[in-house]
């Protein structure tokens, strides 16, 4: 905007071409809306978002011969195969004369930036989230841009891109939930902002509450809102007095959370697949299609994991408790590989996000950087009953279980036969027993999990 030529506002689709994770299918039906949303916006302004389809060089070469553009401007990327991709482009691109420049519209700092008094990147926590405190400042807000032009190039249509869910569109509930593009983001950082964030840090793990959390990460990982802009506005909120600091503040630190994993992925570009601490390497996972088919599909018999699983399914989204939940079952009481969970997640949440779902996968698990200890094995039981105390969410996702007095809610098994029938509910029928005993499960998982241990 600055150099005040015309513009061509690309977008490249190169899903194909880029050999890179290919998307989960949540993830595609978020993008369509988003460009849907983001072809609008610059249209009303008067430019038009120009699709195109193919590798990166040579749609870029096309539409250079075909405009005569002299430079490119993109925002950057952190995964490893991206990096390779973009500096082979950048590259390439300046060799042609090209004024090529990068930016960083992801993160709050670059992953390189926060880094120890030694030099090194951060592999704990609360010490990151305490530099990245005392060193952070959100800059000013640019205005967007009222008038935008530029040539008509050849484009193809969005619904080419075959993003959108056919045979069957599975998408109902996605569409019931969400509105991508930056004025749903916009409207749900004003929302939370309204008042939950003053009771963030009591509410953040209640998933029976609709407002505990903002619910801005699917809108943070397609770039529809920045995290500047979200610290921007709290930080303005606490200066301000209008909101509760120390809420606010545990707010802003999972918003760290993000950089942090950021920070894992970049010095660790194959996080989703390698353990971060290789001593896990030697966990003795087991075999077992069975337990993970009932696990994706909130059939284990454990009624805060099945209501996990069955949000995620229909809404593209869980609630980060469950979440950690529904990942402590799957890695310890069913011992199934966290890569296992990791890729359920890519495929199914709409804020798949390539540092913060390995890096969370791995937290749980035990193996990543500033880990939940091994040991921890999350109690679905008690976790229910603390985090889900009236059963509204159990009830809302397992339906068939709403007859059932609270005091049952997150251990059916336990209710007698006479409670049961006066519930509608038979178990093994209308829903399942438990797929495995909690104290039984839990001590396979420690002793696995001690092998590492006597391995050290
Ligand atoms: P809020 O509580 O409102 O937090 C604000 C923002 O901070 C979030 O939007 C998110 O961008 C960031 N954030 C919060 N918690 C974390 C965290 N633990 N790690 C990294 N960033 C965080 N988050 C993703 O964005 N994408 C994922 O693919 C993803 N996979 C996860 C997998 C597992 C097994 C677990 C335990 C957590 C995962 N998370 C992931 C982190 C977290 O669950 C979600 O970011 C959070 O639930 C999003 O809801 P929210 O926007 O209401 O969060």
């Amino acid at each position: 905007m600055k150099t005040g030529r015309p513009l061509v506002l690309l977008y490249i689709h190169d899903e194909e071409s880029s050999g890179l994770r290919a998307r989960g299918g949540a993830s595609k039906w978020w993008l369509g809306k988003s460009l849907a949303e983001h072809a609008r916006r610059i249209e009303k302004a008067g430019g038009r978002l120009t699709i195109r389809v193919g590798a990166a060089k040579d749609v870029l070469n096309d539409v250079i011969v075909e405009t005569g553009a002299t430079a490119v401007f993109w925002n950057r990327r952190y995964g490893g195969p991206e990096r390779a991709l973009d500096a082979d482009l950048k590259t390439s691109l300046k060799q042609d004369n090209m004024d090529v420049s990068t930016f960083n519209g992801r993160l709050l700092t670059e992953p390189w930036d926060i880094t120890t008094g030694a030099g090194t990147p951060y592999k704990v926590f609360t010490p990151y989230w305490k530099a990245m405190k005392a060193a952070y400042r959100a800059p000013d807000a640019l205005p967007a841009p009222k008038s935008l032009s530029g040539p008509d190039i050849e484009s193809v249509t969005l619904d080419s891109l075959g993003l959108h869910p056919t045979n069957p569109d599975w998408s109902d509930g996605l569409e019931e939930t969400w509105s991508p593009g930056e004025a749903g983001a916009m409207d749900r950082l004003s929302d939370f902002l309204e008042g939950p964030i003053n009771t963030y840090s009591k509410d953040r793990n209640r998933p029976d509450l609709e407002d505990g959390t903002s619910r801005l990460s699917p809108h943070l990982h397609f770039g529809e809102i920045s995290p500047a802009q979200v610290w921007r506005a709290v930080q303005h909120g606490i200066n301000a007095d209008r909101f509760d600091e120390s809420s606010a503040m545990t707010f802003l630190s999972e918003l760290v959370w993000r950089e942090f994993s950021y920070v894992l992925l970049y010095y660790n570009p194959d996080l989703a697949t390698e353990n971060y601490n290789s001593d896990f390497d030697a966990l003795p996972w087991r075999k077992d299609s069975d337990a993970v088919k009932a696990w994706s599909e909130g059939q284990t018999g454990y009624p805060i994991v099945d209501a996990g699983m069955r949000q995620l399914w229909h809404t593209g989204y869980m609630h980060n408790r469950v979440r950690m939940i529904v990942a402590s079952f799957l890695t310890k009481h069913l011992l199934q590989p966290w890569q296992v969970g990791e890729d359920w997640f890519w495929d199914t949440l709409v804020d798949a996000d390539q540092a913060a779902n390995p890096a969370s996968w791995q937290w749980t698990a035990g193996s990543g950087a500033d880990a939940a200890p091994y040991f921890r094995v999350f109690n679905p039981i008690t976790q229910g009953q603390k985090f889900d105390p009236n059963g509204a969410y159990v009830r809302r996702w397992c339906p068939e279980l709403s007859d059932l007095p609270d005091k049952f809610l997150h251990t059916p098994w336990e209710a007698g036969s006479d409670t049961l029938k006066a519930a509608g509910i038979t178990l093994g029928k209308t829903y399942p027993k438990p797929i495995v005993d909690h104290p039984t499960a839990r001590q396979r998982a420690l002793d696995a999990y001690d092998t590492l241990k006597e391995k050290r």
